[in-house]
């Protein structure tokens, strides 16, 4: 049993001022573990995000804008010093607020701080280019210019590592940031949000305004002074994001859901295999954009492989996720355990076959049990759409073009597992599936050194890498005439 603390009153950020919302109002956080509310954070109005856009929009025309691009990355290297201090404190309260493992959060946190060295590394490293241009006595070169203010828009699955991927790449560019971490995890942003104080960024260079998408994200997303909007979250809220955008004409980058296929051939080796696809899944509760919620098994070990899926699978710990020890936690919401809940009964009148699971465990907090459909059509709700929750589909596959058709058989992108001892095939498969991310006997990796995102409606934009400092980048071409001389004054030159 947990302990009852006092309710925690947490402040947003805005201009360098931590402060409430205009409105006064507030909402609850609830620890999804124990269902209680543990913590109360301002319910931004459209006014609030007008103040925070306006305190980015003066922050980047003042002293951010004349800082060195070194000083700028010395910024960012002292931010991941404080966050690797800080570490542990944050990771518990993420586990709070969104009810995920402690043991992943903190291996979130102790790892976030190298995206912060390695965009501030790259901070100095934006070069423009000298163009040898094909007009006599013209000097032409370029300049990379950060957009201005970003808007950063983040889900509750991880907040502060999915913040990261957008807020360390935007500041090492020059830009400034306004960020609305979700309604269902924004207590750790909050504490996140003082780090950049105590590193010494100027005031309003990072801003956070806490509320709920339909009340100030389309108000973001819209506001006149924003240039661009780095998105993370569901299609369906993606789709919103893109066509108010598209009002104003500004940059987008869309990180969005998946329906990754991890795919087992005859030949891999099972005692990997088996437990990379459940962690694929059953890690995080199935609350990861890359949860590999289809199986695809190769008819010919299709029996053996179901077996043991069912058999490791069964043995996870399902409990309180502050537990070192604890496997499966909650479902960060309780409309998110309903969706997933709803998805269950959908596949079970779909036909398929219930393997493990189905239900909710007995106990307090918001739990869904691990659970695992066999004989899955690829065609079926449960392997087309995006569950987000702890539900595997097993679908049954012939042969390698079998496999790689029904790996791309669906509106997404986002990533895929290939399980073989066959070196030709690992290099193969990688080319022939549709995602952005492929993982060949392995799963769930991801590195601020490597592009990460979507295809098809995953999404766009690449966030991770060399890459993703170029999404918060515009090019500009400088022309001087070194012998001012206009040659012909009504003739283009
Ligand atoms: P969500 O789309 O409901 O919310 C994401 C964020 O968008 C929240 O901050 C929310 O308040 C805000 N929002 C909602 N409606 C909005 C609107 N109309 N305008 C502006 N902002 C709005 O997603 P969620 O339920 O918080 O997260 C789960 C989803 O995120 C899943 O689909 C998952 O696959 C996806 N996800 C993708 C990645 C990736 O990198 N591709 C990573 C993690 C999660």
């Amino acid at each position: 049993m947990r302990e009852q603390l006092p309710v925690e009153r947490y402040d947003m950020l805005v201009g360098g001022r931590w402060t409430g919302s205009r409105t006064e109002r507030t909402f609850d956080s609830h620890d999804p573990y124990t269902g209680e509310t543990w913590a109360r954070v301002p319910r931004s109005s459209a006014d609030d995000v007008a103040d925070a856009v306006e305190a980015a929009e003066v922050a980047f025309q003042g002293e951010w804008r004349s800082m060195t691009a070194s000083k700028r990355g010395l910024l960012l290297c002292r931010f991941a010093d404080l966050l690797a201090e800080e570490a542990e404190n944050l990771a518990r309260l993420e586990t709070r607020d969104n009810g995920k493992l402690i043991s992943e959060m903190r291996m979130q946190l102790n790892y976030m701080p190298q995206w912060f060295r390695y965009f501030g590394g790259l901070a100095d490293k934006i070069e423009g280019r000298v163009i040898p241009i094909d007009k006599p006595g013209v000097f032409n070169y370029t300049l990379e210019e950060p957009l201005g203010v970003i808007a950063a828009i983040t889900p509750w699955n991880s907040p502060l590592m999915l913040a990261t991927w957008k807020l360390a790449p935007a500041l090492a560019a020059g830009n400034t940031v306004v960020w609305k971490p979700s309604e269902y995890s924004s207590v750790s942003a909050l504490a996140f949000g003082r780090l950049f104080e105590k590193a010494g960024f100027p005031d309003g260079v990072v801003n956070i305004v806490t509320g709920f998408g339909h009340e100030i994200g389309e108000a973001l997303v819209k506001h006149p002074k924003v240039a661009k909007v780095a998105f993370t979250g569901g299609d369906a809220s993606g789709r919103k994001v893109y066509g108010g955008a598209a009002e104003g004409l500004k940059k987008v980058t869309l990180e969005l859901g998946g329906k990754s296929a991890n795919i087992v051939f005859a030949d891999a080796k099972m005692d990997s295999a088996v437990p990379g696809i459940v962690s694929g899944i059953f890690a995080a509760s199935g609350q990861t954009c890359i949860a590999g919620s289809r199986a695809l098994v190769q008819r010919s070990v299709y029996d053996e492989v179901v077996e043991r899926l069912v058999g490791f699978a069964r043995t996870a710990r399902i409990g309180d996720p502050l537990l070192e020890d604890t496997q499966v936690g909650p479902i960060t919401t309780e409309p998110q355990r309903k969706k997933v809940l709803d998805y269950i009964d959908i596949a079970k009148s779909e036909g398929a076959t219930c393997l493990l699971g189905g239900g909710v465990p007995e106990g307090n907090g918001w739990f869904v049990q691990p659970t695992i459909f066999g004989d899955v059509s690829p065609q079926m709700r449960i392997a087309q759409e995006e569950v987000f929750g702890p539900v595997l589909s097993i679908i049954p596959f012939e042969d390698e073009d079998d496999a790689v058709r029904i790996a791309n058989d669906t509106i997404f992108g986002l990533a895929a597992g290939v399980w073989t001892q066959d070196v030709g095939r690992a290099l193969r498969l990688p080319k022939r599936l549709v995602a952005g991310t492929v993982w060949v006997n392995m799963y769930r990796a991801t590195s601020p050194l490597s592009p990460f995102g979507g295809m098809k409606q995953s999404g766009f934009g690449r966030e991770n890498g060399q890459t993703a400092i170029r999404e918060y980048l515009q090019e500009k071409s400088v022309w001087i005439d070194m012998e001012n001389s206009i040659p012909a004054p009504f003739v283009q030159r």
